[in-house]
């Protein structure tokens, strides 16, 4: 199969046509037409064998995970996803990989309203790249700058999982069959929390996707802002399946330093409190404070209200 044939059979005119999309796959560039008075939020995120995902990862699932995570981005700055372009390279052509990898990749982008306009396709070690773009009412993005102090720091959704599940699929930790599956497509199939993202958008004063852990994510924010923070982790939001499967301890390290969970973590003002819980509830989203910002520059824990020393490596804030 050439290079132009499988274009036309796997991703041409396949998936969601906006109407935004003057052209789109098969010229030299695609056409897209942003709305008026709004922002480009543009984004790109790389996936490379052996070093972002394991070579048995499913195809379906790494179609999905790879629209997943820029779609992630997006939601922290509170945009609407509208176009995708995807640069494959791959070892050689494998249509049963190719099916399931584009099945995966449309079933995202058909939910989240994404049409794939373009990208570029090679030979080589198997790696993926998506440069999405979305849409954001100018001056109304969310940015990891803007917290301020007394601000309470939220999360969504449950963190640590995503980690748990990878150290289960390198068999560094064991789960009873249902919480596997569970903390496995946790990893595999993030929910990128993109409603909640565009809820927070008038509300939040600064937010960020949870890609390399709690610990290590929020302190961007707080060096944007010249901030420290103090994390109760009793308020972590842990999921079951976490909780059952690993000591406290060590769920609370996943929580604070594990990976990929792609939730958000957002800076609310007091005034503000109310109206977050209205805004989120809308977006069907689990939320719950963690925390808040305070004077000086250090990001510190307490538990039952005394400090509190990760046990995780590379911390080094005490
Ligand atoms: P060019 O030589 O101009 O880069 P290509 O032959 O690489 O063109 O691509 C032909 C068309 O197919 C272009 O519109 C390009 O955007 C699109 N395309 C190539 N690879 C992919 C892909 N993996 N997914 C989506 N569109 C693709
Ligand atoms: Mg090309």
């Amino acid at each position: 199969m050439k290079e132009f044939q499988l274009i036309e059979h796997f991703f041409r005119d396949h998936g969601l046509k906006r109407r935004d999309v003057e052209l789109g796959i098969g010229d030299d560039c695609a056409l897209v037409n942003p709305a008026e008075n709004k922002s480009l939020a543009i984004s790109c995120d790389t996936l490379v064998e052996n070093i972002h995902f394991l070579p048995d990862m499913p195809a379906s699932a790494l179609g999905y995970k790879a629209l997943a995570v820029n779609l992630s981005d997006l939601a922290s700055m509170g945009a609407e996803p509208a176009w995708m372009t995807l640069a494959l390279t791959m070892p050689r052509v494998d249509k049963q990989w190719l099916t399931e990898f584009s099945q995966g990749l449309f079933e995202a982008a058909e939910y989240y309203g994404v049409s794939l306009v373009g990208g570029d396709t090679t030979r080589g070690p198997l790696a993926m790249t998506i440069t999405i773009h979305g849409q954001v009412p100018q001056g109304k993005a969310l940015t990891r700058a803007g917290a301020n102090n007394g601000d309470w720091i939220y999360v969504t959704g449950t963190l640590g999982d995503s980690a748990l599940g990878l150290d289960i699929l390198l068999g560094k930790q064991q789960a009873s069959e249902k919480h596997k599956s569970y903390l496995i497509g946790r990893h595999y199939s993030p929910t990128p929390r993109v409603l909640a993202g565009q809820a927070l958008r008038t509300l939040a004063t600064s937010a960020i996707d949870l890609s390399d852990g709690l610990a290590s994510d929020l302190q961007h924010i707080l060096n944007a802002s010249s901030l420290g923070a103090l994390i109760d982790v009793d308020k972590l939001p842990l999921s079951n399946a976490l909780l059952e499967t690993v000591s406290k301890e060590q769920a609370i390290n996943y929580a604070l330093a594990g990976g990929e969970d792609y939730e958000l973590l957002f800076t609310v003002p007091e005034s503000q409190r109310g109206a977050i819980d209205t805004a989120l509830l809308h977006a069907g989203v689990k939320f719950v404070k963690v925390g808040q910002v305070c004077a000086g520059e250090k990001l510190k824990f307490i538990q039952n209200g005394v400090p509190f020393q990760p046990g995780f490596a590379g911390f080094e804030h005490f």
